[in-house]
């Protein structure tokens, strides 16, 4: 039977969710969602699971990965239930149960604590800084090994078991058998969505924040790629210096452009902006400037008598790497990209 919590109203309104209790039932939702299926009252039956507080079935859910938020259903409910928001809401919440630290959930829910997580990396940057006497040779030689260990030990140690635990949560909790060559037939769908997002493609009037998502994702891989294997900050190859300017600013345009949209509220998804959605994109944006103002200086040969603005840009990557990606809204990109993998096997299960 399944368990009901009567708290869970209470609690998913900790991240963000408004008064989806005001449901009536009536299905707006359903008919204008171009997600939705036949067989698939989405996203209706997520508003009902919702409202009853049956987290074991959210929980074991996969839809709230499937929405793109293109607002649709919000527009044409009657009440004030606003289903978008709601599947934002609870994939906020579904990646703080994937979290084993439950730093996730406890970041989402309060801003002092982020502020006060993100106060303690640029205290603890500069304090690192200033034991090495503001030896700039010495912070940029550790902040290269930072970007390079921070990608493993997180992914390692954070990503991977979240990973396992909704794979655990989703597939193998409800006991659903998925032949072990299913897992490598469906890996395609995981990349392809991964690098396109092309599910998003599937909400009306979507294409162009489809394409800024799209280029901003490898934007964002490509200049990571550029910083971290191919030394940006420390090469001398044209190629290399251009190819980092190149993508630096493409992160600059398109984030700008994100965060002007979350002021002017034009667009469903910026319309109930939480912390986590500003952290996101400013510190993206933050990335790409402060990257793009460091190697400037460099090839000015200016950051010697500048050495401030390397320390604020490793003090922005720091908190990134240890608090956005983790915990924060980039697991997301993962979580849908493994949300779409897992949704082909349950289909191939089917079939
Ligand atoms: S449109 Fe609104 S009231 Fe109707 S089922 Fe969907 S959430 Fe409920
Ligand atoms: S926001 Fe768009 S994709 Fe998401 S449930 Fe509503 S109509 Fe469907």
């Amino acid at each position: 039977m399944a368990r009901i919590n009567p708290e869970f109203s209470k609690e998913l309104k900790k991240y963000g969710a408004f008064d989806f209790n005001a449901c009536y039932n009536c299905g707006n939702c359903t008919a204008v969602c171009s997600l939705a299926t036949e067989d698939d009252s989405f996203p209706r039956d997520m508003v009902r699971y919702s409202v009853l507080g049956l987290e074991e079935d959210i929980q074991s859910s996969l839809k709230p990965w499937l929405c793109y938020y293109c607002g649709e259903c919000s527009l044409l409910c009657p009440k004030t239930a606003d289903p978008g928001e709601l599947m934002m809401s609870l994939r906020r919440w579904l990646t703080s149960k994937y979290d084993w630290t439950g730093l996730s959930g406890l970041l989402y829910k309060s801003l002092s604590m982020t502020t006060l997580a993100l106060i303690a990396i640029a205290f603890v940057v500069t304090a690192f800084s200033a034991y090495n006497n503001f030896n700039l040779e010495v912070i940029m030689h550790y902040g290269h090994y930072f970007e390079f260990f921070a990608i493993i030990l997180v992914f390692a140690v954070i990503l991977l078991p979240n990973l396992i635990r909704m794979w655990n949560l989703t597939i193998l909790k409800p006991g659903i058998k998925i032949p072990g060559k299913n897992y490598f037939k469906a890996t395609a769908d995981l990349f392809i969505h991964m690098f396109t997002q092309k599910r998003a493609l599937g909400c009306d009037d979507n294409q162009f924040r489809w394409f800024e998502h799209f280029i901003l994702v490898f934007g964002y891989l490509a200049l990571l790629f550029t910083t971290v294997v191919l030394n940006w900050f420390g090469t001398n190859n044209g190629f290399i210096i251009w190819l980092g300017y190149i993508e630096s600013i493409i992160i600059f345009i398109v984030t700008f452009d994100f965060v002007l949209s979350r002021i002017r509220k034009q667009k469903a998804v910026n319309t109930h902006s939480q912390p986590s959605d500003w952290l996101f994109v400013i510190w993206l944006l933050l990335m790409g400037f402060t990257a793009f103002i460091v190697r400037l200086f460099i090839d000015f040969e200016l950051l010697a008598d500048f050495k401030w603005i390397y320390i604020i840009h490793l003090i922005i990557l720091a908190q990134w790497a240890l608090i956005i990606v983790p915990f924060g809204k980039w697991t997301h990109f993962l979580y849908r990209s493994f949300a779409m993998y897992f949704d082909s096997l349950l289909k191939m299960s089917k079939s």
